[in-house]
């Protein structure tokens, strides 16, 4: 029975390094057929959006190419992956098929239901873990629950030892007789044309396991000295750049932990630096538990009250936004980088959410799926409890009463107008004292930067002063929401 294959299926875990189930399969003596299938009938799994799309697509070549170098290949199928894996294991005689836990309640509710049907044909089913560094099941307070504020996780996550170390990739495994057939990639129809992702996206990306690799040795080699300071410039290439490498799994939580632990720290700033490294990736740690212990963080609100807020419907607003046509420079900025380069800085993701959320009073959920559709970091759980915790309603989140003046946030973190001038290239002739804050220059010192208001460049959508009156006043109409914030978020 040993020449019946090991499905090895590929899922947010395209990478050869510190990957269990390939590790098991391996092992297994057994023949490994490793597959990749897209479910074009959206499974329960969240789907990924137009530019993840993009980078899955140019991902899924590199590991085709990684497996060929290795003397293996990747057979890519479409369909409904329970009926792929029959129709693999049928054609193969494959009796296991070895996955990767994808840490997301309802891709682990539909691999229950695949285990069974599998099971049914006498077909095992075999998961394993390693998209987090600790399992959710582990990390409990003292009455059994998940957490809900972060510096009592953050601790207990101390508390449970380092994680384990990253495991190397298997150094050979046995092929099978005849390769089932493969589709060809473009079939898979993760390219799209309209828009063309890939006209500015290759300016920034390389997606692969071996550029995600690259990009930690380059941030540790380069970047990690001055990351407590510089991550929270947005002007500044000063973070990692790892999210779309770890959304899809191309880089391990766990390799990541390794090679941040082992670097040297040259004296106390690069210790901090290495600590607040570890808080952010601790950070996205707790939003995956969040998603584990409430499965509706994309769609609920994780504190029911807010539940009766009252959104604007605000066509024309909501366009203006995506569109980085808003009238506020730092808003407008990230909002054409996220659309230009799929990815946008921290800061101004938290600026930009909260300019939807409380300037325009745009339901947050509109604001998660239009970032979820073109970020290329898309990551259910981060951006779900992000956007949460912008808006107020979610798990040890930022005050709704707390409202970003969005010119101070952009002279604070950007105050030599940089990252402005990057983006937001009509307005480069303005000198600094007005790059954020065009509306309150003289009629001649816009002419002399060639700003004609209302055409080069838009007034401001909305009046900040008059924003901000009317988001706490929508705030104030929410009965007993406060009551419902200390409920919630008072214990940890
Ligand atoms: P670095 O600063 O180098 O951090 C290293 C890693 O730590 C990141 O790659 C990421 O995995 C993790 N991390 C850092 N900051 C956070 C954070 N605040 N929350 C959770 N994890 C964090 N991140 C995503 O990966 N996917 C998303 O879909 C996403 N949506 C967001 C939506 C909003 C509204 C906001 C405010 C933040 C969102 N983030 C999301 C978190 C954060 O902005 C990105 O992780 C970060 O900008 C990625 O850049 P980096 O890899 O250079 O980060």
């Amino acid at each position: 029975m040993t020449d019946a294959p090991v499905l090895l299926w590929f899922r947010k875990d395209l990478r050869l390094d510190d990957n269990l189930a390939m590790v098991k399969a391996a092992k297994s003596g057994r023949p490994v057929i490793a597959v990749y299938i897209r479910d074009r009938d959206q499974s329960p799994l969240m789907p990924p959006g137009a530019a993840q799309r993009w980078w899955l697509h140019h991902s899924l070549a590199c590991l085709h190419k990684a497996l060929e170098a290795a003397g293996s290949q990747l057979i890519l199928r479409s369909g409904d992956p329970e009926r792929v894996l029959l129709d693999l294991a049928a054609g193969s005689g494959a009796r296991v098929v070895a996955v990767n836990s994808v840490p997301d309640p309802a891709a682990r509710a539909a691999d229950a239901r695949i285990a069974a049907t599998l099971h049914a044909h006498d077909i095992a089913f075999h998961g394993f873990d390693g998209a987090l560094l600790h399992d959710p099941d582990r990390l409990l307070t003292g009455s059994g629950g998940g957490y809900r504020v972060y510096t009592p996780f953050w601790r207990a996550f101390n508390q449970l030892g380092p994680p384990s170390p990253p495991l190397e990739a298997p150094r050979n495994w046995r092929s099978p007789a005849t390769w089932p057939v493969s589709e060809p990639l473009e079939r898979l129809g993760l390219l799209s044309a309209h828009p063309d992702w890939a006209v500015r996206f290759h300016e920034l990306w390389t997606p692969g396991e071996t550029q995600a690799r690259t990009q930690l040795h380059r941030f540790l080699d380069a970047k990690i000295r001055n990351y407590d300071t510089d991550r929270d410039r947005p002007g500044i290439d000063g973070t990692s750049r790892l999210s779309a490498h770890l959304a899809l799994g191309e880089i391990s939580p766990r390799r990541i932990w390794q090679a941040v632990t082992s670097a040297e720290p040259q004296g106390p700033d690069v210790a901090a630096s290495i600590d607040r490294f570890h808080k952010e990736l601790v950070w996205r740690e707790f939003c995956s538990h969040l998603l584990h212990h409430f499965p509706e963080l994309a769609v609920s609100n994780w504190n029911p009250g807010f539940d009766g807020f009252g959104w604007r419907e605000d066509g024309a607003g909501f366009l203006a936004w995506t569109r980085g046509e808003t009238g506020y420079p730092i808003v407008d900025a990230g909002m054409r980088q996220l659309w230009q380069h799929g990815w946008m800085h921290n800061r101004v993701r938290m600026v930009t959410a909260s300019f939807l959320i409380k300037h325009l009073l745009i339901d947050w959920r509109r604001g998660e799926r239009w970032f979820r559709d073109t970020l290329v970091d898309a990551d259910p759980a981060a951006n779900a409890a992000s956007w949460q915790w912008v808006a107020g309603s979610g798990a040890d989140a930022s005050p709704f009463f707390r409202i970003f003046n969005p010119t101070l946030q952009g002279e604070k973190f950007d105050a030599e107008g940089t990252y402005i001038r990057d983006y937001v290239p009509e307005l480069r002739g303005l000198g600094n004292k007005f790059i954020h804050k065009p509306f309150e220059a003289s009629v001649a010192e816009l002419a002399a930067a060639g700003i004609s208001p209302g055409k080069t460049y838009p007034m401001p959508l909305v009046d900040h002063r008059m924003a901000r009156t009317r988001a706490l006043a929508a705030l104030s109409d929410l009965k007993d929401v406060s009551d419902g914030i200390v409920k919630k978020t008072g214990s940890s």
